[in-house]
């Protein structure tokens, strides 16, 4: 019995006990969240003709797309650099960045069909406002490329085969059989909100597959749990902005994050609480930290001090309610142990010197976080280190590929997490096709060549200088970093060099190098090359 199942997305029949051992793919991507649906299409758009599956244990794709961002999908950011990550290396992180640049992932959307709106905070939202705009998009494009999805299908073990020639097959099992595929791609997410599909499980995977894990795996973005009983948890619902800072008990400060905070009846959240999650938990961990609230962030403990000695007669009360919440003014005045109706010249020296740290240095007592059940992203996974970043291919076993959140790399909130999961995803896609296409070698050797090809000489210029590439133009660069060239990109993300230096070239690729308009220069020292290729470039004078 065949799969048999082209219908995509959330219409896809469940093809459920319809594989058999005899099913075979050209490649098999298990989980089809944001990175998995991206590896799928970059991959169907480099070579359409093979069979490509997506195995997913949800018996619906996207779940995580759905209720991003309150259900709106903050797609990306209008500033993305490797700053806005943590988990492995900076330089790693902005090696895959570079490839699907935030400005390539508007563009790629914009083709799709997806307009994208930037809000005041930066981040990047759907027009529409609705996160199925951005899924229905994306599986619909995996339907146009033929891609083949099988819902409910949770990948239990994968056993890795590699004959005497050094090639490597995967048998990908589960409850409804097996598919043997010589690629493959763990898209699985991490940890965080496992009941949408992605429950750690393919971690484990790795793990069997020969691939260390970071020695922790923890929640990320994810709300703090203060002590119970704390007073802060009497004033749920009130939402202002704050300054965090966690140092170490010796003062030694490690992180400050400035934003909006919610106090809920559990603790803390709120974008400044989440991006500083991760931060509190992987340094208790292994020290006693401190974590405190200013709670008027524009402002220091110097400058409330100079205010409280100038307030005269005037109520402590009121120079406190002008400025923050009536029910945290006091509060904050509770615990500096002054009178409601006190006024500035009556405060003690012991009364200022509490209001002040209550006022700038808030202690908060927090005893854990809300965990991986409500967390917005898994911090830990595959180290970047284990993978070859201009093919998302593990170093260990070849043929297989990581991307999204299964890898070491966590975003801070603003839409950074999903832009991790398009580029990776992306940058995974074209290579999984490597050999598998039928390349066709040169006929003969003309030794060291550097052709300049000027941008007002190349055909098919359908952008201009200053604009994203489109998506051809990212299917052409894809395809060449594919073959085995470097690449260097303007500003735009539009190619300027392409260098196949001692690589095999087609004319196919040829032909496709000769579309890109920003071109201005093409290595191809020692590659073999015959005069039609050449001619794929266009007119000789191009020649140097
Ligand atoms: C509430 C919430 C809101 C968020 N909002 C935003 C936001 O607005 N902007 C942003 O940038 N990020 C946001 N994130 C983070 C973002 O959603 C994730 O980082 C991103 O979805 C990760 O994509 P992924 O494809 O790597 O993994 P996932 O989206 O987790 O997809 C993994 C897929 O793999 C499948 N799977 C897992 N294990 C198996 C298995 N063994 N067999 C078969 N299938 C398996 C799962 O079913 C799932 O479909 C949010 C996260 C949450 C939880």
């Amino acid at each position: 019995m065949t799969l048999g199942l082209h219908i995509t997305g959330q219409q896809g029949r469940n093809c459920l006990n319809e594989m058999n051992a005899s099913e075979h793919a050209d490649v098999a991507i298990v989980g089809g969240g944001a990175a998995g649906l991206l590896a799928a299409i970059w991959a169907g758009r480099t070579e359409p003709k093979r069979r490509i599956v997506i195995l997913d244990g949800a018996k619906r794709l996207g779940a995580k797309i759905l209720i991003a961002g309150g259900g709106r999908c903050n797609v990306t950011n209008e500033k993305v650099t490797p700053k806005d990550f943590w988990g492995s290396s900076p330089n790693a992180i902005k090696k895959v960045l570079g490839r699907l640049t935030q400005p390539q992932t508007i563009e790629f959307f914009a083709e799709l069909g997806v307009k994208l709106k930037r809000e005041p905070t930066g981040k990047l939202f759907p027009t529409t406002d609705k996160a199925k705009t951005v899924l229905e998009a994306l599986l619909g494009e995996v339907e146009r490329l033929g891609i083949e999805i099988c819902l409910g299908h949770r990948v239990e073990n994968i056993k890795a085969v590699t004959n005497d020639s050094g090639e490597t097959t995967f048998e990908v099992v589960g409850p409804w059989g097996h598919l043997v595929s010589p690629r493959l791609v763990l898209a699985t997410g991490g940890k965080s909100v496992p009941k949408t599909g992605s429950d750690g499980h393919g971690l484990e995977l790795a793990k069997r597959l020969g691939h260390e894990i970071t020695s922790t795996i923890y929640p990320a973005l994810v709300p703090l749990q203060l002590t119970d009983g704390a007073p802060l948890t009497r004033l749920s619902g009130i939402a202002l902005p704050a300054r965090l800072q966690l140092s170490e008990t010796s003062g030694k400060r490690i992180e400050t994050i400035s934003g909006d905070l919610l106090l809920t009846h559990k603790g803390l959240s709120g974008p400044a609480v989440l991006d500083m999650s991760r931060h509190w938990i992987a340094a208790s961990a292994d020290r006693a930290v401190r974590l405190t609230a200013n709670w008027l962030p524009e402002t220091d403990e110097e400058t409330v001090q100079a205010d409280l000695l100038d307030l005269g007669k005037r109520s402590v009360r009121a120079y406190l309610r002008e400025r923050l919440p009536d029910r945290l003014a006091e509060l904050l005045l509770e615990i500096a142990e002054v009178p409601l109706d006190q006024t500035g010249v009556d405060l003690t020296k012991h009364q200022r010197k509490n209001l002040v740290t209550a006022v700038c240095s808030f202690p908060l007592d927090v005893q854990g976080t809300l965990g991986f059940k409500v967390a917005e992203v898994t911090a830990g996974g595959v180290p970047l280190s284990q993978i070859d970043l201009k093919t998302m291919q593990s170093r260990l076993v070849p043929g297989l590929h990581f991307c999204g959140e299964i890898c070491d790399v966590d975003g801070r909130i603003g839409g950074f997490n999903f832009q991790w999961a398009w580029s990776s995803g992306y940058v995974a896609g074209p290579p999984l096709m490597r050999n598998l296409l039928s390349v066709l070698f040169c006929l003969a050797l003309l030794g060291s060549l550097s052709i300049g090809c000027s941008s007002s000489d190349s055909p098919a210029v359908d952008n201009a200088a200053g604009q994203a590439p489109t998506q051809d133009q990212m299917a052409t660069e894809a395809m060449l970093v594919n073959a085995g060239a470097r690449v260097e990109k303007d500003g735009n993300g539009a190619v300027v060099l392409v260098d196949f230096s001692g690589k095999p070239i087609d004319d196919n690729l040829m032909k496709r190098i000769g579309t890109l308009p920003q071109l201005q220069k093409l290595l191809l020292r020692g590659c073999a090359i015959n005069n039609a290729m050449l001619e794929r470039l266009g007119s000789p004078k191009e020649l140097q």
